[in-house]
C-alpha cells in the first residue's frame, strides 16, 4: 500500500493523514469545505470523558489512550507549526455527582486521580452537593489545534484539497477504484472515510453504512477576567471551560435536528441560565458569540475504526460522537493497526466495521 485518500479534514482526518504519511504513504486529503472548520473546530476541547464511570470499557480505553498521547501530540504540533494548541492540564470539578461512592470507586479502580477541591472552587462547591475534583483532566483549544494540524500537514507534504467534496465512491469488484469530486476523480491504493457526521451519507451506497448521525451541539463564549475560573466545571450535563486568556466556554446542547447547524435562542437561554447559576460572577462577563457544530453521533459513543466488511481498500475512522478530540490520537493508532499492522495497545475488536443488519 503506497498511497491513501482521506475523505474529510477534521481532527480525525488530519491526524490520520499525518500518521499515515509518517508511516511512508503518499497522502491526499479531500475536504468539502476548509479543513478543521466543522465539529473539530466547534468542540470545547475537554480531553476527557465527561463522566467516565458512565461509559463502557471500549469508550474508556480509547479516551484514556488518547489522553495519554495528547501531551506529546500537542508538543509535536506546536513544534511543527509554531502554533500553540494550548494543551493545559487544568483539572475538572464535577459538582452534584450522582452516586458519588460508585464514581469514586470507579476512579480508584481505573487509576483516575481524585484530589481535594482547589480553594478557588470552594465557594462554588458550597451550593453543590457531592463534588469530585479530577486534577489530571486537561484541555486543548480547538481552533488552535486545527490550525496547527493544518500547518503541520502541509509542512509534512500532505496534499490538502479543500473545497473538494467526495460525491461518490466508484466501486469495482471488491475495491474502491476512485472517488468522484467536482474537480475530477481521485484514486489511491486505499481510501479512509473521516467525514464526521457526514460519514454514513457518503457510505450509503456501499451496503454497510455505519450508524453515524449528526447531533448538534451549541456553545456560548463569554469573556471574563483571566483566572476567574480555576479549572473545568461540570454540573448536570453542562460545563464551563476556562481558556488561559479569560474566555470561558459554556456548553453544550445535545440536539437531534439533522444537518441543521444554526444557533438558537433556546440554546442561548439554556446555556446562559446554566453559566449564571453555576457562577453568578459571569453575569458581568461579555457575551462574545454563540456557535453550533455537528457531532458524529454513534450508539454508545463507540466509534467505527476499521475496514469495510466487503471492500478491501476502504476504511472508516468516524463516529467518535462527544469525544472525537480526546480520542483522535488513539483512533489514529487503531486505524494504522488495521491498515498497516502496526502495534496498538488497546483491544481493537470493539471498533470493527460491523456488517449492516
Ligand atoms: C459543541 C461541541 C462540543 C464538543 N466538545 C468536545 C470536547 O470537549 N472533547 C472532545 O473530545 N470532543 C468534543 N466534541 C466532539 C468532537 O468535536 C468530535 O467528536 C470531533 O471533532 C469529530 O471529528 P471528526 O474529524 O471525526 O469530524 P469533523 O470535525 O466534523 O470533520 C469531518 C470533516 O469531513 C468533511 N466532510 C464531510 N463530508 C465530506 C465529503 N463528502 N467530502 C469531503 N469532506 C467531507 C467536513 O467538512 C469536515 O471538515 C464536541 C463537539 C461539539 C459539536
Amino acid at each position: 500500500m503506497n498511497s491513501c485518500l482521506i475523505l474529510g479534514g477534521g481532527i480525525n482526518g488530519l491526524l490520520s493523514a499525518l500518521m499515515l504519511q509518517q508511516a511512508g504513504l503518499e497522502v491526499h486529503v479531500l475536504e468539502q469545505g476548509v479543513t478543521g472548520r466543522a465539529s473539530s473546530w466547534a468542540g470545547a476541547g475537554i480531553l476527557s470523558l465527561l463522566l467516565p464511570w458512565n461509559y463502557g470499557l471500549e469508550v474508556n480505553a480509547l479516551a484514556r489512550r488518547g489522553q495519554a498521547l495528547w501531551p506529546e501530540w500537542a508538543e509535536r504540533l506546536r513544534a511543527a507549526s509554531g502554533i500553540d494548541p494550548e494543551y493545559i492540564p487544568c483539572g475538572m470539578a464535577v459538582l452534584d455527582v450522582e452516586h458519588r461512592d460508585r464514581a469514586r470507586a470507579w476512579c480508584d479502580a481505573h487509576g483516575e486521580a481524585v484530589a481535594q477541591l482547589p480553594f478557588a472552587f470552594a465557594h462554588m462547591a458550597e451550593t453543590a452537593g457531592n463534588v469530585l475534583w479530577l486534577p489530571n483532566v486537561a484541555q486543548a483549544r480547538n481552533p488552535r489545534v486545527m490550525r496547527a494540524l493544518r500547518a503541520a500537514a502541509l509542512r509534512a507534504g500532505i496534499a490538502l484539497h479543500e473545497h473538494t467534496p467526495a460525491t461518490r465512491l466508484h466501486i469495482e469488484g471488491a475495491r474502491v477504484a476512485g472517488v468522484e469530486t467536482p474537480r475530477g476523480v481521485f484514486s489511491a491504493d486505499s481510501v479512509v472515510v473521516t467525514a464526521g457526521a457526514w460519514s454514513a451519507r457518503l457510505l450509503a451506497e456501499t451496503g454497510h453504512a455505519p450508524t453515524i448521525t449528526p447531533v448538534r451541539g451549541q456553545i456560548i463564549l463569554l469573556k471574563a477576567e483571566p483566572n476567574l475560573l480555576p479549572g473545568i466545571l461540570y454540573r448536570h450535563g453542562h460545563y464551563l471551560v476556562p481558556r488561559a486568556d479569560g474566555f470561558i466556554l459554556a456548553g453544550s446542547t445535545l440536539e437531534e435536528v439533522g444537518f441543521d447547524q444554526t444557533t438558537t435562542p433556546q440554546a442561548r437561554t439554556e446555556l446562559l441560565d446554566f453559566a449564571y447559576s453555576a457562577m453568578p460572577a459571569l453575569r458581568r462577563a461579555e457575551i462574545v458569540t454563540q456557535w453550533a457544530g455537528l457531532r458524529p453521533g454513534s450508539p454508545g459513543n463507540v466509534p467505527t475504526i476499521g475496514r469495510h466488511p466487503e471492500l478491501e481498500n476502504l476504511y472508516l475512522n468516524s463516529g467518535h460522537f462527544r469525544y472525537g478530540v480526546t480520542m483522535a490520537p488513539a483512533a489514529g493508532e487503531v486505524l494504522l493497526h488495521r491498515m498497516l499492522g502496526t502495534a496498538v495497545s488497546v483491544d481493537v475488536a470493539p471498533y470493527a466495521w460491523k456488517c449492516a443488519a
